[in-house]
């Protein structure tokens, strides 16, 4: 079973909950906790988790034969991501950090000067703790692509994923390309938020975006004392999903954030309860 944990907004508590979540699961289950937050991996951290390097990934770039090229200026005229700079009887100018290797350019050019090159673009890292088989994937700073390295890491265990009882996926924050390539398999997500108008605007798109990739949902209301609830019910009401378990704003898991170590929480029980049931 593939379960998503995501959430639109950004430090809502995703990682503190899939963590704990990975933790809790594992006391009786075989578990893979994939940190698919690519821009920003920190799962291993709040684990402690010694990650090895698996393997690079690579994107494909355009690679100029300058031989042949005629300077007509059609490769940088194609380029949606402005990764080619054209001045009149100059040859192109690559920009690398700014291609996402769409291949409009190869395809554009009339004298084939252009051919298939390579750049790395992220890791995917491994490492285990206990029952817990872990998984990352990190982007390389300025790259514009981390659905490709999210993409990668889907690749990376999918040969592996069904030797495990439950596979939960931390994805990054918002409803972009790597959290759809995050979310795609997954069997259902939940969706963590807050009671404030931000963390209901967010959830409202992930909801949204989940509801698009017809994936069944559920809410964790984090920091659930603090803010106004009435807002995340209706939401809940609304998106006909269910907020599955409130999680309290108080000392002890604050403390255990700012140590980097997993919550423990009653309600991480319940949600392991609750997974268990499905
Ligand atoms: S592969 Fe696409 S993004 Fe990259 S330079 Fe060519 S047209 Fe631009
Ligand atoms: S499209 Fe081809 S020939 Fe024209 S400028 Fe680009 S590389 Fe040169």
């Amino acid at each position: 079973m593939r379960i998503g944990v995501s959430g639109g907004k950004g430090g809502t508590g995703k990682s503190t909950v899939a963590t704990a979540l990975a933790v809790e699961l594992s006391k009786k289950n075989k578990v893979l906790l994939i940190d698919a937050d690519a821009d920003c991996p920190n799962d291993h951290l709040i684990l402690s988790i010694k990650r090895k390097k698996a393997k690079d990934v690579f994107q494909l770039i355009p690679k100029w034969n300058l031989k042949k090229c005629i300077k007509c200026g059609k490769c940088s005229f194609v380029c949606k991501q402005h990764a080619i700079v054209f001045i009149k009887d100059k040859y192109p100018i690559f920009i690398p950090e700014q291609c996402n290797g769409c291949k409009a350019c190869i395809f554009a050019c009339p004298e084939r000067a252009i051919k298939k090159g390579k750049k790395k673009i992220g890791s995917i890292y491994y490492g285990k703790k206990g029952n817990i088989s872990f998984v990352s994937g990190e982007l390389e700073p300025n790259q514009p692509v981390s659905e490709f390295v999210v993409n990668a890491v889907n690749d990376f265990v999918k040969s592996k994923q069904n030797k495990y009882d439950f596979v939960l996926v931390d994805t990054s924050a918002g409803t972009h390309c790597d959290v759809i390539s995050a979310l795609k398999e997954c069997d259902f997500a939940f969706a963590v938020t807050e009671p404030t108008p931000l963390g209901k605007h967010d959830l409202e798109l992930i909801l949204n975006l989940l509801k698009i990739l017809k994936i069944p949902c559920f809410i964790i209301l984090n920091k659930a004392d603090i803010g106004d609830k009435s807002l995340i019910k209706k939401t809940a009401e609304k998106f006909k999903t269910k907020i599955i378990a409130e999680i309290p704003y108080k000392k002890s898991i604050l403390e255990a954030y700012s140590k980097g170590i997993p919550i423990r929480d009653k309600n991480i029980a319940k949600i392991a309860d609750y997974i268990k049931k499905l």
